[in-house]
């Protein structure tokens, strides 16, 4: 018999089920809180649970989180970031990665396997996209950590939606997974406490706006010269960055919640003074904060880092210009964690052992 997914179900489900399967409605409260509050994932290790209705669980359904394996596992050496290369049962994989922060713990989930934008900086999109992640997949993400938490007594208290993937193409099960965070019976995580990060897809932010959660918005804007952007982040034709801002700011004004927009510094392409002053330009009287990023280098494509004394120039005339503005607290970059990298490398690794394998 096919065993049913049993992550992600909603309560009622859940519930409904269990009474199908000869057990009492009560249980399914109690697998809840082992699954969500717990981030317990093995039937045998609930201990309030009947060792009839264990058996009756393990014979009905998988969980997700157990079902997934961990191809690597990488902590950088200040030991506040911890990144995971995950394989769903499909084959495929993502990465998800673990801040350490004053203020908590925060997990940058992936949306999709892979990703359609093509953005010259990111390692996400060398092979496109190859499938939206499910509900359930962008959960487990974030409950394999909180399970790796218990021993501190801890648990993830913010969910960022930037990992690989463009989340507003994946609107429903990005969405459905936040809705599922929410839910009190769960995390009971406030909207607040996450933020989804896009590239500009217009429709996806005028769709959040309508939706109304008060979910925080990232745009990934890199550029505000026309003709680069474009060769930066082909999406810009399609959803022209001015548009974008005007689109963002409507959110802004509509949630009552500042928008955040990421700026990569790339030596020699838009880190210069008069990049600084046109970003201040489109964004001076806005309901937004610049998070300036340091570029991950990506030698192969020729992006290098500025030399901190650029990064602190370009800081400074967004300050003058009295636009919100701060440096990325750098974490992880001694572990791939800029998007895709991790994957990209594993693939790499992967490839050249078959090809020396082959040749053997
Ligand atoms: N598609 C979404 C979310 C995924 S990208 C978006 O575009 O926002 C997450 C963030 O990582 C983006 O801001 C992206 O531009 C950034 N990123 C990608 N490659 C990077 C690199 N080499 N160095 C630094 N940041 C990078």
């Amino acid at each position: 018999m096919n065993k049913k997914e049993i992550f992600g179900l909603t309560i009622e489900k859940l519930q409904e089920l269990f009474v199908q399967y000869g057990m009492k409605k009560f249980r399914a409260k109690q697998v809840y809180q082992w699954l969500y509050e717990k981030a317990v994932f093995d039937f045998a290790q609930m201990h309030n649970i009947s060792k009839t209705d264990i058996a009756v669980l393990q014979e009905n359904f998988t969980v997700l989180p157990e079902q997934i394996k961990i191809l690597r596992e990488q902590d950088s050496s200040d030991g506040l970031t911890s990144k995971l290369l995950l394989e769903f049962p499909d084959g495929n994989s993502v990465e998800t990665v673990l801040m350490h922060h004053d203020y908590g713990y925060s997990v940058c989930v992936s949306s999709q396997v892979g990703c359609d934008m093509h953005c010259a900086f990111c390692a996400s999109g060398i092979n496109g996209c190859i499938r939206n992640l499910s509900t359930a997949e962008i959960i487990a993400q974030m409950y394999l950590f909180n399970n790796r938490l218990r021993t501190h007594n801890a648990s993830v208290s913010r969910v960022v939606v930037m990992g690989s993937g463009e989340p507003m193409l994946n609107y429903d099960n990005v969405m459905g997974a936040l809705d599922f965070l929410h839910r009190e019976d769960t995390c009971n995580m406030s909207y607040r406490n996450m933020t989804v990060s896009t590239c500009g897809i217009i429709p996806g932010i005028a769709r959040m706006q309508n939706d109304a959660r008060p979910v925080s918005l990232a745009i990934s804007l890199h550029a505000v010269k026309n003709e680069l952007r474009t060769s930066l982040m082909p999406v810009n034709k399609g959803y022209n960055y001015l548009d974008v801002i005007a689109a963002a700011e409507k959110y802004a004004v509509k949630s009552g919640r500042q928008v955040t927009y990421e700026y990569i510094l790339l030596k020699n392409i838009n880190d210069s003074t008069e990049d600084a002053e046109l970003l201040s330009n489109c964004l001076r009287f806005k309901h937004a904060a610049v998070n300036l990023i340091p570029a991950n280098p990506v030698i192969e494509k020729g992006f290098e880092r500025p030399a901190q004394a650029a990064v602190e120039k370009f800081l400074r005339v967004l300050q003058k210009n009295r636009i919100n503005a701060t440096v990325r607290k750098e974490m992880g970059k001694d572990i791939d964690a800029a998007c895709g990298q991790l994957r990209a490398k594993f693939a790499e690794e992967q490839k050249r052992a078959y090809e020396n394998n082959g040749n053997k």
